[in-house]
């Protein structure tokens, strides 16, 4: 009877419904994504700028839609935040990090020493994001060491307070705090000051033109200087050229993530993986 969904849709609903039917058969969708396995983590190698070596990874969620293909996280992630399937989005991409990372241990690839998950907003208004972390850690048996929080400064901008509070509790247990996407917020001086963190990320819009505009490889150098003096890990990402790759070690940053390393991978692959050597 839904033979005909197509046209059916078309003469019954008014197109200035359209986009909140879309948004609703989608969210209906990503539901039974979460249920039915069709979500999948991509792991993407951060390398040491020095030695050249892979020393941790970004964990970045992919749909794999039984129909549209391989999603990416900016074709479903907004919606997840606009309803409720952010929460146990979030902590099935926490519990499923972890669980990778732990396997990947036991399997000896103890070279990678973090595994960076991305947090939205949402996930600070849960009851109690710091004992959810401490349940998933538990259960996989993964060092608090070993995971990374990646936070925008977007997310911190919510309720400033009461985020500060949550990652100085996530600090005590010993996780690691990035500040992601570095210097594109409204405040990143402030936030720079206020938010307990271990690690900076530059965002990929001030490398991509590094070598060429001199405002972007003076923010860098200075935002690199400035983290190094705060006792900060510096991760330089979207690094896509050798060009790149060298100025960024000139001026002593630590890590570099970037399609030149690799792009994301599934984690089959990751464990496979070998960096290219590092340009002179
Ligand atoms: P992000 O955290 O800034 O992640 C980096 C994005 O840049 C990734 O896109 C990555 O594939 C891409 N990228 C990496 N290297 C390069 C490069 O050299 N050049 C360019 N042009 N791009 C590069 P992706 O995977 O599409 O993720 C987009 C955003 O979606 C992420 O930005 C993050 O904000 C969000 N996201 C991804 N996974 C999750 C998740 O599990 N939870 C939440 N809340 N957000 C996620
Ligand atoms: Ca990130
Ligand atoms: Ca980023
Ligand atoms: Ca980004």
């Amino acid at each position: 009877a839904r033979a005909q969904g197509r046209n059916t849709r078309n003469s019954f609903t008014p197109d200035i419904g359209r986009a909140a039917v879309d948004r609703l058969l989608l969210e209906n969708q990503l539901h039974q994504a979460l249920d039915g396995n069709e979500l999948v983590l991509f792991y993407q190698p951060q390398i040491d700028m020095l030695s050249g070596r892979m020393i941790a990874v970004e964990a970045l969620v992919r749909w794999n839609h039984p129909v549209h293909g391989l999603l990416g996280p900016d074709h479903f992630i907004p919606l997840a935040e606009k309803s409720e399937l952010v929460l146990p989005l979030g902590e099935w991409v926490v519990r499923t990090a972890c669980q990778q990372m732990q396997a990947w241990h036991l399997a000896g690839l103890t070279h990678i020493k973090r595994v960076a998950v991305n947090l939205s907003a949402r996930q600070f208004e849960q009851a109690d994001l710091p004992a959810f972390v401490a349940s998933i850690l538990k259960e996989t048996q993964l060092e608090a060491g070993h995971l990374e929080l990646e936070i925008t400064e977007s997310v911190a901008m919510e309720k400033p307070e009461r985020t500060i509070k949550i990652l100085n509790t996530l600090l005590d247990m010993g996780i690691r705090l990035a500040l992601d996407d570095f210097g594109t917020g409204y405040s990143s001086m402030t936030y720079l000051k206020q938010l307990p963190i271990t690690t900076l990320k530059i965002d990929a819009s001030f490398v991509r033109n590094i070598e060429t505009d001199r405002y972007d490889a003076e923010i860098c150098t200075a935002t690199i200087s400035l983290a190094r003096k705060l006792g900060l890990n510096v991760v330089a990402e979207g690094v896509e050229t050798p060009g790149q790759f060298r100025f960024l070690r000139n001026i002593e940053c630590h890590e570099a993530q970037g399609f030149l390393i690799s792009h994301p991978l599934p984690a089959a692959e990751l464990a496979q993986f070998q960096p290219p050597p590092n340009p002179d």
